[in-house]
């Protein structure tokens, strides 16, 4: 077994190593969560706080624990545990410093969010809301219908809450349905935005006529119509580009929980 002790980080690059190893001699996977968010640990029901929780956890994971097999995502050849982004939420990782992270862990991110999203032209002293690149979505859905949907902001994932609970963005997703769920935002007039927003923490948002949810146990391919946008695996930014292709590996960890 090999134990992450840190966060989500610390987590998928675990993952992409085990994930390396062929699949019958693939260790086991344990989370000993300090990290910001800790998305998965809190996905798996593990203790997360301060000291006396983490002696806790600890002991938990030594004396109690648990084995289920979970499903692992890739982002053409980069594993993630619980979700990878295309674009808008990208664009917002990379407006966070590493600095602010650590001093304001979750909020930084709402800062961010706001700063991407009306970002402040000090030289014109007007906002400019984010001008998202145009993408388009293609696979097939859980019951093999073919999809082929344009929209501003797709996020695939494993695990329902992004970042945090109050944000239960991937409502129906499950570590272990061997589906990822795919949400995408297809609009980016910037009062509807907010409004997608406000409707993920009611939980009403999949209604939303301008967001398109599906569950897929094959291939996606995304791809950007128009610039070249920034991608991410976990929070963790990768290189810019045109497109990706999205897959999942059902069952392929054993997680000690
Ligand atoms: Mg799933």
């Amino acid at each position: 077994m090999v134990v992450a002790c840190g966060g989500d980080g610390a987590v998928r690059e675990t993952v992409q190593g085990l994930m390396r190893a062929p699949s019958e001699k693939r260790p086991k996977l344990s989370v000993v969560p300090k990290g910001t968010a800790n998305i998965l640990a809190k996905t798996l029901g593990l203790q997360v706080g301060p000291f006396p929780d983490f002696i806790h956890a600890c002991f938990k994971q030594l004396y109690w624990a648990r084995s289920r097999p979970m499903d692992i995502g890739f982002l053409n050849d980069e594993a993630f545990a619980c979700f990878a982004g295309f674009g808008f939420d990208a664009a917002v990782i990379e407006a966070v410093p590493e600095e602010q992270k650590r001093r304001f862990k979750e909020l930084a991110f709402f800062g961010a969010v706001m700063q991407t999203m009306f970002n402040w032209n000090p030289r014109e002293l007007r906002f400019e809301s984010y001008d998202a690149p145009k993408m388009r979505v293609r696979g097939h859905d859980r019951d093999g219908r073919s999809i082929d949907v344009k929209g501003y902001f797709v996020v695939a994932g494993n695990v329902r809450d992004y970042g945090t609970r109050l944000f239960p963005f991937m409502q129906n997703a499950r570590v272990d349905d061997g589906l990822l769920d795919v949400i995408v935002v297809q609009t980016r007039d910037l009062k509807e935005l907010v409004n997608i927003g406000t409707q993920v923490l009611a939980r009403t948002h999949l209604r939303n006529p301008h967001v398109t949810a599906f569950q897929t146990g094959r291939d996606i391919v995304v791809e950007s119509l128009e610039a070249a946008v920034p991608m991410h695996v976990d929070a963790e930014l990768l290189d810019r580009g045109t497109h990706c292709r999205i897959s999942v590996h059902p069952a392929a960890l054993n997680v000690v929980y």
